[in-house]
């Protein structure tokens, strides 16, 4: 098993980018391609890079970036007056074209009970046109698989499918093991380019009034045995990647032979 390059980056760069095209690319997905003229320049390491997303809101008259040297980002972020702040979330690359300086960020459209779409970044991305300003502060990879991994274990819920489907792609080609992934819906389930001796476990929600991750914790558990040997990496709803992480630790799998991660937090979901 070949081990990832590259985590962290020690000095993060920003890229500043516009909105290219946006398409619904399943029901729960909509994807927005992005340009920029360094953008092809854009470390990019495969597996589930991930970047700061900065978004000009329509009430501001320009898209302020926060300017740093070296890693300290936030404190330069906090200090731009409220009115100006760009909105910052987390998003993976789904997509990477260098050679048109392209790159993919799928958005996982959120709906509200009466059906209303939800959470700034996705709002902002099915309003979005060409043209729009943003930019991506590079973050790594978070996939930290050991060389001599005997087998990868991957669950995650929709907010976690542009990682797992990078990861899958990236993976040497000899890898074994498990995908458990879990959508809205029947329809977002998409092709995927695994090695052939990856198993992968859809877990469709549809209908259901479940919390996101709940079904894909429940698939997860049935695994009630993981070799010490391999690893794992767990994210979406924070209680799928901290119950995930837990239930693994139990079934034989070493901590730091788990990489998880809240991608976000139902209860804080229900109370905005
Ligand atoms: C490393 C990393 C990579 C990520 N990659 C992706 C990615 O590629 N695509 C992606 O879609 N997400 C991804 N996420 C998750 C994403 O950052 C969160 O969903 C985040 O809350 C969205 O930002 P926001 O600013 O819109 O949320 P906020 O504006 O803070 O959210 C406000 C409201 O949005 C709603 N909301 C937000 N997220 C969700 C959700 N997942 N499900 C239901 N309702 C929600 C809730 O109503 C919430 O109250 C990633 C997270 C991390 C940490």
């Amino acid at each position: 098993m070949a081990k990832i390059p590259r985590l962290m980056p020690q000095h993060p760069r920003m890229f500043r980018a516009e909105v290219v095209r946006t398409a619904r690319v399943s029901p729960s997905m909509h994807r927005v391609t992005v340009t920029g003229a360094d953008l092809a320049e854009f470390p990019w390491q495969g597996y589930d890079h991930w970047f700061r997303l900065f978004l000009q809101l329509p009430h501001q008259h320009r898209l302020r970036l926060p300017e740093f040297t070296g890693s300290r980002w936030w404190q330069p972020y906090l200090a731009i007056p409220e009115a100006e702040r760009p909105h910052c979330a987390n998003y993976t690359v789904a997509g990477f074209r260098p050679g048109a300086a392209e790159i993919d960020i799928d958005f996982v459209v959120h709906l509200g009970p009466t059906g209303e779409l939800e959470g700034t970044a996705a709002i902002w991305a099915c309003r979005a046109r060409p043209g729009d300003a943003l930019a991506l502060l590079d973050q790594g990879v978070l996939f930290d698989c050991p060389r001599d991994a005997s087998e990868v274990l991957i669950a995650a819920d929709e907010t976690g499918l542009p990682a797992t489907t990078g990861i899958l792609r990236s993976l040497p080609r000899g890898t074994v093991g498990r995908l458990i992934q879990e959508v809205p819906t029947a329809g977002d389930v998409r092709d995927l380019d695994a090695p052939a001796g990856l198993t992968v476990t859809w877990v469709v929600r549809e209908g259901g009034t479940s919390v996101p991750g709940t079904a894909a914790l429940g698939e997860l558990r049935r695994h009630t045995s993981a070799d010490a040997a391999g690893y794992a990496f767990v994210v979406g709803e924070s209680a799928l990647a901290t119950e995930g992480r837990r239930h693994l630790h139990r079934a034989g799998l070493p901590k730091d032979r788990i990489t998880f991660s809240g991608f976000w937090k139902y209860a804080a979901a229900q109370a905005a």
